[in-house]
């Protein structure tokens, strides 16, 4: 369904509005269309640094959702780190915002991080139980630009989190809900921007990314051209289906 001239004027000024004040965890389709059609201007400014524009503009959309539906019970704590020590993932705009923002310290732990977990799968990562190499004193050293999967795993227990890490899943943790939901809804429609302009849509693991993203000549630049700059990458499973057929029904919305 292609939207005339008047049709994405109304969309883009739907959607910069909910950029700024967030979006409701199951949106009108329109808001659905309206947010992706904003994220969809941002990557189409062809500007080189598009893409870690857009994934700035959504992880603030998303933070302003988190605000709002996150219970104030939960155990989340600065200083607690258990679930930096997962397998991580993140679309490549993420992972270029994390590039752009991370210090030069941080990058040294990344690259040795990276020749240790690079050739792991979920499971061996799981096994070893390896700290995020941005995590610096306790505390993520890249906070304001961490990818989704990071805001959106919050728990009512932090003994269950330290047991399920230490024990794997025999132990049970209880995660807090609409926070997951937010980042299903606000990635979702992410995804579907990023669908529209023809560009991939799956989330890569975050150690190996970040590493392609600085070591890549003008990777940005190259992806958003269509360049696979993260070939080789390990690709999150999960990914590949989460929410595929809505993905691709909206980004009929606003294309
Ligand atoms: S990016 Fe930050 S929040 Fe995410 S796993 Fe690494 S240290 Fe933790």
């Amino acid at each position: 369904m292609a939207v005339n001239r008047a049709q994405r004027r109304l969309l883009e000024k739907r959607g910069r509005e909910l950029l700024t004040h967030g979006i409701d965890l199951r949106p009108h389709v329109d808001d659905a269309a309206a947010l992706g059609s904003a994220f969809f201007s941002i990557l189409a400014t062809g500007r080189a640094n598009a893409p870690s524009d857009a994934a700035r503009a959504m992880l603030q959309c998303l933070s302003k959702v988190h605000n709002a539906v996150t219970p104030k019970e939960i155990a989340c704590r600065g200083g607690c780190t258990h679930c930096c020590h997962l397998f991580v993932s993140a679309t490549a705009p993420e992972i270029f915002l994390l590039a752009r923002s991370i210090d030069e310290a941080a990058k040294q732990r990344l690259l040795a991080t990276n020749r240790q977990t690079h050739p792991m799968s979920i499971e061996e990562r799981l096994r070893a139980i390896v700290p995020c190499p941005i995590l610096d004193g306790g505390l993520c050293s890249a906070y304001a630009t961490r990818p989704t999967s990071c805001r959106s795993t919050t728990s009512f227990s932090a003994e269950a989190c330290e047991g399920a890490i230490r024990q794997g899943a025999t132990i049970e943790v209880p995660f807090a809900v609409p926070p997951q939901q937010a980042r299903s809804t606000v990635l979702t429609i992410f995804r579907a921007a990023l669908r529209a302009k023809g560009l991939p849509i799956v989330s890569y693991e975050l150690n190996a990314g970040v590493v392609r993203a600085l070591e890549a000549l003008d990777a940005e630049r190259r992806w958003l051209a269509g360049d696979d700059v993260f070939a080789g990458v390990q690709i999150d499973s999960a990914s590949l289906s989460m929410r595929a057929d809505d993905v691709a029904a909206l980004a009929q919305r606003f294309a």
